[in-house]
Protein backbone atom coordinates (compact mmCIF):
# COMPACT_ATOMS: atom_id res chain seq x y z
CA UNK A 1 0.00 0.00 0.00
CA UNK A 2 1.47 3.42 -0.66
CA UNK A 3 0.43 6.81 0.76
CA UNK A 4 0.95 8.25 -2.08
CA UNK A 5 -0.76 8.19 -5.93
CA UNK A 6 0.06 10.30 -8.93
CA UNK A 7 -2.97 11.96 -10.09
CA UNK A 8 -2.73 12.37 -13.63
CA UNK A 9 -5.62 15.15 -13.12
CA UNK A 10 -3.75 16.92 -11.32
CA UNK A 11 -0.62 16.15 -11.97
CA UNK A 12 1.05 15.46 -9.45
CA UNK A 13 1.43 13.60 -6.11
CA UNK A 14 -1.13 13.34 -3.87
CA UNK A 15 -1.78 11.38 -0.36
CA UNK A 16 -5.54 10.64 0.31
CA UNK A 17 -6.28 13.72 2.46
CA UNK A 18 -4.97 16.36 -0.15
CA UNK A 19 -6.71 14.06 -2.97
CA UNK A 20 -9.81 14.58 -1.39
CA UNK A 21 -9.54 18.44 -0.97
CA UNK A 22 -8.77 18.55 -4.21
CA UNK A 23 -11.56 16.72 -5.04
CA UNK A 24 -14.06 18.22 -2.66
CA UNK A 25 -15.34 15.32 -1.58
CA UNK A 26 -16.00 14.70 2.06
CA UNK A 27 -15.29 11.30 3.25
CA UNK A 28 -15.40 9.91 6.87
CA UNK A 29 -12.64 7.89 7.84
CA UNK A 30 -14.69 5.43 10.13
CA UNK A 31 -15.76 3.93 6.75
CA UNK A 32 -12.94 1.16 5.86
CA UNK A 33 -14.25 2.45 2.21
CA UNK A 34 -14.32 5.96 2.90
CA UNK A 35 -18.16 5.77 2.39
CA UNK A 36 -17.26 7.17 -1.46
CA UNK A 37 -20.01 6.94 -3.87
CA UNK A 38 -19.28 5.04 -6.95
CA UNK A 39 -18.29 7.16 -9.18
CA UNK A 40 -15.78 8.91 -6.82
CA UNK A 41 -14.33 5.55 -6.87
CA UNK A 42 -14.14 4.73 -10.72
CA UNK A 43 -12.68 8.28 -10.85
CA UNK A 44 -9.84 7.00 -8.73
CA UNK A 45 -9.72 3.75 -10.77
CA UNK A 46 -8.76 5.39 -13.81
CA UNK A 47 -7.53 8.59 -12.26
CA UNK A 48 -4.79 7.87 -9.86
CA UNK A 49 -1.13 5.77 -10.57
CA UNK A 50 1.07 4.19 -8.34
CA UNK A 51 3.73 6.67 -7.55
CA UNK A 52 7.01 4.06 -8.22
CA UNK A 53 5.88 1.59 -11.28
CA UNK A 54 3.09 3.89 -12.75
CA UNK A 55 0.65 0.60 -12.59
CA UNK A 56 -3.50 1.54 -12.36
CA UNK A 57 -6.25 -0.14 -10.39
CA UNK A 58 -6.28 1.98 -7.55
CA UNK A 59 -8.70 2.28 -4.40
CA UNK A 60 -8.26 4.40 -1.28
CA UNK A 61 -8.62 2.07 2.10
CA UNK A 62 -7.53 2.33 5.34
CA UNK A 63 -4.84 0.28 6.37
CA UNK A 64 -4.44 -1.74 10.21
CA UNK A 65 -0.54 -1.21 10.13
CA UNK A 66 0.26 -0.72 14.14
CA UNK A 67 2.45 2.24 14.45
CA UNK A 68 5.11 2.26 17.07
CA UNK A 69 4.31 3.98 20.08
CA UNK A 70 0.84 3.93 19.48
CA UNK A 71 -0.31 7.03 17.27
CA UNK A 72 -3.25 6.61 14.87
CA UNK A 73 -3.29 2.89 13.52
CA UNK A 74 -6.04 3.24 10.58
CA UNK A 75 -3.49 5.32 8.04
CA UNK A 76 -5.09 6.04 5.07
CA UNK A 77 -3.47 4.47 1.85
CA UNK A 78 -3.92 3.69 -1.87
CA UNK A 79 -3.90 0.11 -3.13
CA UNK A 80 -3.39 -1.05 -6.48
CA UNK A 81 -5.22 -4.69 -7.53
CA UNK A 82 -5.66 -5.51 -11.70
CA UNK A 83 -8.55 -7.34 -12.19
CA UNK A 84 -7.96 -10.45 -11.05
CA UNK A 85 -7.81 -8.99 -7.79
CA UNK A 86 -4.26 -9.89 -7.34
CA UNK A 87 -1.34 -6.80 -6.73
CA UNK A 88 -0.82 -4.62 -10.06
CA UNK A 89 2.52 -3.31 -9.28
CA UNK A 90 5.60 -4.87 -11.01
CA UNK A 91 8.50 -7.08 -8.96
CA UNK A 92 11.14 -4.17 -9.01
CA UNK A 93 8.11 -1.50 -7.86
CA UNK A 94 8.55 0.21 -4.06
CA UNK A 95 5.26 -1.34 -3.57
CA UNK A 96 5.32 -4.78 -4.77
CA UNK A 97 3.78 -6.57 -1.56
CA UNK A 98 6.67 -8.56 -0.15
CA UNK A 99 5.02 -9.96 2.74
CA UNK A 100 1.65 -11.80 2.24
CA UNK A 101 1.08 -10.56 6.09
CA UNK A 102 -2.22 -8.00 6.01
CA UNK A 103 -1.18 -5.19 7.90
CA UNK A 104 2.87 -5.38 6.93
CA UNK A 105 4.56 -2.74 4.53
CA UNK A 106 7.84 -2.68 3.56
CA UNK A 107 8.69 0.54 5.39
CA UNK A 108 9.02 2.51 2.38
CA UNK A 109 5.99 4.79 3.09
CA UNK A 110 6.98 7.59 4.98
CA UNK A 111 4.21 9.30 7.10
CA UNK A 112 4.25 12.63 7.20
CA UNK A 113 2.63 13.31 11.05
CA UNK A 114 3.49 16.70 12.54
CA UNK A 115 5.16 14.26 15.57
CA UNK A 116 7.31 12.52 12.93
CA UNK A 117 10.71 14.31 13.57
CA UNK A 118 12.67 12.31 11.08
CA UNK A 119 10.59 12.76 8.07
CA UNK A 120 9.66 16.82 9.20
CA UNK A 121 13.37 17.35 8.78
CA UNK A 122 13.62 15.61 5.42
CA UNK A 123 10.24 16.91 4.48
CA UNK A 124 11.79 20.40 4.99
CA UNK A 125 15.01 20.01 3.11
CA UNK A 126 13.03 18.54 0.20
CA UNK A 127 10.78 21.71 -0.72
CA UNK A 128 14.24 23.89 -0.20
CA UNK A 129 15.06 21.60 -2.57
CA UNK A 130 12.69 22.57 -4.81
CA UNK A 131 12.27 26.05 -4.59
CA UNK A 132 16.06 26.95 -4.73
CA UNK A 133 15.28 24.32 -8.09
CA UNK A 134 18.28 21.66 -6.58
CA UNK A 135 15.34 18.70 -7.22
CA UNK A 136 12.07 19.18 -9.32
CA UNK A 137 9.70 16.40 -9.30
CA UNK A 138 10.93 15.21 -12.53
CA UNK A 139 14.39 14.19 -10.78
CA UNK A 140 12.82 11.99 -8.33
CA UNK A 141 10.53 10.24 -11.04
CA UNK A 142 13.29 9.92 -13.16
CA UNK A 143 15.12 8.04 -10.23
CA UNK A 144 12.24 6.23 -9.40
CA UNK A 145 11.70 4.88 -12.98
CA UNK A 146 15.87 4.41 -12.63
CA UNK A 147 15.75 2.25 -10.08
CA UNK A 148 12.43 0.34 -10.93
CA UNK A 149 14.37 -0.96 -14.08
CA UNK A 150 17.39 -1.98 -12.01
CA UNK A 151 15.28 -3.74 -9.73
CA UNK A 152 12.88 -5.25 -12.41
CA UNK A 153 16.48 -6.63 -14.47
CA UNK A 154 18.18 -8.23 -11.72
CA UNK A 155 16.35 -10.85 -9.82
CA UNK A 156 16.98 -14.53 -8.17
CA UNK A 157 14.69 -17.17 -7.66
CA UNK A 158 13.78 -17.75 -4.02
CA UNK A 159 14.88 -21.16 -2.25
CA UNK A 160 15.35 -22.10 1.17
CA UNK A 161 13.90 -23.03 4.76
CA UNK A 162 13.50 -21.38 8.04
CA UNK A 163 16.32 -23.68 9.32
CA UNK A 164 18.91 -22.20 6.78
CA UNK A 165 18.57 -18.86 7.92
CA UNK A 166 18.76 -20.00 10.98
CA UNK A 167 21.94 -21.86 10.70
CA UNK A 168 23.24 -19.25 8.29
CA UNK A 169 22.48 -16.60 11.56
CA UNK A 170 24.27 -18.36 14.11
CA UNK A 171 27.26 -19.08 11.61
CA UNK A 172 27.50 -15.57 11.05
CA UNK A 173 27.53 -14.70 14.22
CA UNK A 174 30.71 -16.98 15.06
CA UNK A 175 34.10 -14.12 15.26
CA UNK A 176 34.93 -14.56 11.74
CA UNK A 177 38.09 -12.42 12.13
CA UNK A 178 39.73 -14.94 15.10
CA UNK A 179 38.87 -18.09 13.16
CA UNK A 180 41.58 -20.92 14.07
CA UNK A 181 41.92 -24.31 13.83
CA UNK A 182 41.83 -26.00 17.02
CA UNK A 183 44.89 -27.91 17.82
CA UNK A 184 45.16 -30.38 20.75
CA UNK A 185 48.48 -28.12 21.67
CA UNK A 186 45.85 -24.90 22.35
CA UNK A 187 44.93 -27.00 25.29
CA UNK A 188 47.59 -25.99 27.45
CA UNK A 189 47.94 -22.53 27.21
CA UNK A 190 46.78 -20.53 30.17
CA UNK A 191 43.86 -18.72 28.70
CA UNK A 192 42.30 -21.93 26.79
CA UNK A 193 38.65 -22.14 27.09
CA UNK A 194 36.87 -24.76 25.04
CA UNK A 195 33.66 -22.99 24.14
CA UNK A 196 35.53 -19.70 22.71
CA UNK A 197 38.16 -22.67 20.83
CA UNK A 198 34.95 -24.54 19.84
CA UNK A 199 33.32 -20.90 18.09
CA UNK A 200 36.91 -19.96 16.65
CA UNK A 201 37.14 -23.23 14.84
CA UNK A 202 33.52 -23.72 13.62
CA UNK A 203 34.28 -19.85 11.91
CA UNK A 204 37.65 -22.18 10.60
CA UNK A 205 35.95 -24.43 8.99
CA UNK A 206 32.96 -21.97 7.42
CA UNK A 207 36.13 -19.61 6.82
CA UNK A 208 35.13 -19.25 2.93
CA UNK A 209 31.53 -19.54 3.45
CA UNK A 210 31.72 -16.31 5.81
CA UNK A 211 33.83 -14.65 3.47
CA UNK A 212 30.99 -14.62 1.02
CA UNK A 213 28.17 -13.61 3.27
CA UNK A 214 26.73 -10.44 1.86
CA UNK A 215 28.15 -7.07 3.72
CA UNK A 216 24.57 -6.41 5.19
CA UNK A 217 22.48 -6.48 8.71
CA UNK A 218 21.84 -9.69 9.74
CA UNK A 219 20.34 -8.98 13.35
CA UNK A 220 17.30 -11.12 14.62
CA UNK A 221 14.34 -8.75 12.88
CA UNK A 222 16.61 -8.95 9.76
CA UNK A 223 16.63 -12.70 10.11
CA UNK A 224 13.02 -12.66 10.81
CA UNK A 225 12.04 -10.78 7.87
CA UNK A 226 14.17 -13.34 5.75
CA UNK A 227 12.25 -16.28 6.75
CA UNK A 228 9.02 -14.33 5.92
CA UNK A 229 10.39 -13.37 2.71
CA UNK A 230 11.30 -17.46 2.00
CA UNK A 231 7.68 -18.40 3.11
CA UNK A 232 6.12 -15.84 1.08
CA UNK A 233 7.90 -16.45 -2.01
CA UNK A 234 9.32 -19.47 -2.78
CA UNK A 235 10.22 -20.59 -6.07
CA UNK A 236 9.21 -16.74 -7.18
CA UNK A 237 11.54 -13.92 -7.93
CA UNK A 238 12.73 -11.67 -5.55
CA UNK A 239 14.93 -8.36 -6.29
CA UNK A 240 18.90 -8.96 -5.82
CA UNK A 241 19.99 -6.15 -4.57
CA UNK A 242 23.57 -6.65 -5.16
CA UNK A 243 24.45 -4.89 -8.19
CA UNK A 244 22.84 -1.78 -6.27
CA UNK A 245 25.70 -2.24 -3.51
CA UNK A 246 28.36 0.43 -4.77
CA UNK A 247 25.21 3.08 -4.76
CA UNK A 248 23.50 1.99 -1.49
CA UNK A 249 27.76 2.42 -0.08
CA UNK A 250 27.43 5.97 -1.03
CA UNK A 251 24.10 6.82 -0.04
CA UNK A 252 24.72 6.48 3.20
CA UNK A 253 28.45 7.72 3.18
CA UNK A 254 26.05 11.11 1.70
CA UNK A 255 23.78 10.50 4.31
CA UNK A 256 26.17 10.09 7.51
CA UNK A 257 27.61 13.73 6.10
CA UNK A 258 24.44 15.36 5.83
CA UNK A 259 23.36 14.33 9.44
CA UNK A 260 26.61 15.35 10.69
CA UNK A 261 27.32 18.52 8.95
CA UNK A 262 23.96 19.76 8.72
CA UNK A 263 23.28 18.93 12.79
CA UNK A 264 20.02 17.24 11.66
CA UNK A 265 18.10 16.60 14.72
CA UNK A 266 17.55 12.96 13.64
CA UNK A 267 16.19 10.62 16.86
CA UNK A 268 18.50 8.22 15.24
CA UNK A 269 21.40 10.26 14.45
CA UNK A 270 23.80 8.30 12.73
CA UNK A 271 23.86 5.48 10.48
CA UNK A 272 24.84 2.46 10.80
CA UNK A 273 25.83 0.50 7.90
CA UNK A 274 25.05 -2.73 9.93
CA UNK A 275 22.00 -1.97 11.39
CA UNK A 276 20.74 -0.17 8.72
CA UNK A 277 18.89 2.33 11.48
CA UNK A 278 18.49 5.14 9.04
CA UNK A 279 15.33 7.13 8.73
CA UNK A 280 14.22 5.97 5.35
CA UNK A 281 13.16 9.39 4.04
CA UNK A 282 16.82 10.53 4.71
CA UNK A 283 18.25 7.54 2.70
CA UNK A 284 15.49 8.30 -0.36
CA UNK A 285 17.17 12.19 -0.45
CA UNK A 286 20.59 10.87 -0.07
CA UNK A 287 19.76 8.66 -3.39
CA UNK A 288 18.02 11.18 -5.17
CA UNK A 289 20.69 14.13 -4.71
CA UNK A 290 23.63 11.10 -6.11
CA UNK A 291 21.26 10.37 -8.78
CA UNK A 292 20.57 13.94 -10.08
CA UNK A 293 24.74 14.14 -9.36
CA UNK A 294 25.49 11.29 -11.45
CA UNK A 295 26.37 9.42 -8.41
CA UNK A 296 29.22 11.68 -7.52
CA UNK A 297 29.67 12.40 -3.78
CA UNK A 298 31.14 15.29 -3.57
CA UNK A 299 29.19 16.90 -5.96
CA UNK A 300 25.78 15.71 -3.87
CA UNK A 301 27.32 17.06 -0.97
CA UNK A 302 27.89 20.29 -2.21
CA UNK A 303 24.17 20.44 -3.76
CA UNK A 304 23.04 19.41 0.27
CA UNK A 305 24.80 22.62 1.55
CA UNK A 306 23.22 24.95 -1.14
CA UNK A 307 19.89 23.29 -0.16
CA UNK A 308 20.44 23.47 3.93
CA UNK A 309 21.41 27.35 2.99
CA UNK A 310 18.26 27.98 1.15
CA UNK A 311 14.79 29.52 3.11
CA UNK A 312 12.45 27.49 3.76
CA UNK A 313 9.16 28.04 1.76
CA UNK A 314 5.88 28.35 2.69
CA UNK A 315 4.24 25.27 0.93
CA UNK A 316 5.51 22.07 2.67
CA UNK A 317 3.47 19.43 0.15
CA UNK A 318 5.91 19.45 -2.42
CA UNK A 319 7.85 16.98 -0.03
CA UNK A 320 5.40 14.26 -0.25
CA UNK A 321 7.00 13.02 -3.30
CA UNK A 322 10.02 12.08 -1.13
CA UNK A 323 8.75 9.27 0.42
CA UNK A 324 10.56 6.33 -1.06
CA UNK A 325 13.71 4.71 -0.05
CA UNK A 326 15.02 2.31 -2.98
CA UNK A 327 16.63 0.54 -0.59
CA UNK A 328 14.43 -0.83 1.66
CA UNK A 329 14.67 -4.06 2.65
CA UNK A 330 18.41 -4.16 1.58
CA UNK A 331 19.74 -6.58 3.74
CA UNK A 332 16.98 -9.01 4.24
CA UNK A 333 17.13 -9.30 0.20
CA UNK A 334 20.73 -9.66 0.30
CA UNK A 335 20.40 -12.48 3.01
CA UNK A 336 17.47 -14.65 0.80
CA UNK A 337 19.88 -14.62 -2.15
CA UNK A 338 22.66 -15.74 -0.27
CA UNK A 339 20.13 -18.02 1.30
CA UNK A 340 19.34 -19.53 -2.26
CA UNK A 341 22.69 -20.11 -3.79
CA UNK A 342 23.14 -22.77 -0.51
CA UNK A 343 23.31 -26.43 -0.86
CA UNK A 344 19.26 -27.30 -0.35
CA UNK A 345 18.52 -29.31 2.36
CA UNK A 346 18.57 -32.48 0.35
CA UNK A 347 22.44 -32.31 0.38
CA UNK A 348 23.50 -30.75 3.31
CA UNK A 349 21.89 -30.43 7.22
CA UNK A 350 21.63 -27.15 8.55
CA UNK A 351 21.75 -27.56 12.28
CA UNK A 352 24.36 -25.11 13.43
CA UNK A 353 23.94 -26.71 17.25
CA UNK A 354 24.84 -30.14 16.05
CA UNK A 355 28.02 -28.56 14.55
CA UNK A 356 28.89 -26.98 17.81
CA UNK A 357 28.38 -30.11 19.74
CA UNK A 358 30.22 -31.95 17.45
CA UNK A 359 33.12 -29.83 17.34
CA UNK A 360 33.07 -29.12 21.14
CA UNK A 361 32.97 -33.22 21.57
CA UNK A 362 36.59 -33.33 19.43
CA UNK A 363 37.78 -30.81 21.65
CA UNK A 364 36.80 -32.41 24.83
CA UNK A 365 38.37 -35.69 23.81
CA UNK A 366 41.71 -33.59 23.53
CA UNK A 367 41.31 -31.97 26.84
CA UNK A 368 40.77 -35.64 28.14
CA UNK A 369 43.91 -36.77 26.69
CA UNK A 370 46.10 -34.20 27.93
CA UNK A 371 45.20 -34.94 31.36
CA UNK A 372 42.08 -33.17 31.86
CA UNK A 373 41.80 -29.58 32.25
CA UNK A 374 38.29 -27.73 32.96
ZN1 LIG B 1 3.80 0.11 -8.21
Amino acid sequence: MSQTAYSQQFGRELDVKQLLKLRGVTASIAQSDFDLSPGERDWVRADLLCPSCRCTGASVVLSDVVKPRGGNTRQAHFRFLNSDGRTAHTLGCDFYPLDDEPGLTRGVDVLFTADDRDTRVVRELVCKAMAIGALSRTDIFNMRAWFLTQRDTNSFVVAGTSAMVDWLFTIRGLPTYEALAFDPIHVGLPGFDAKAAARRHLAFLHKDLLAGVPRAAFDAPVRDRVKRLLSSHRGGRLIAMEPLRPLFDKTVTLGTLMVDYGALKLPKSRFDYFKQNAPSALTALSATLLFVSNWDLAAAFARFARIHGAPLPDDLTAGNVMGLNPFHDFSALEMARFIAALPPESERDYDAQAEFAAVSAMIQRAIAAAGGRP
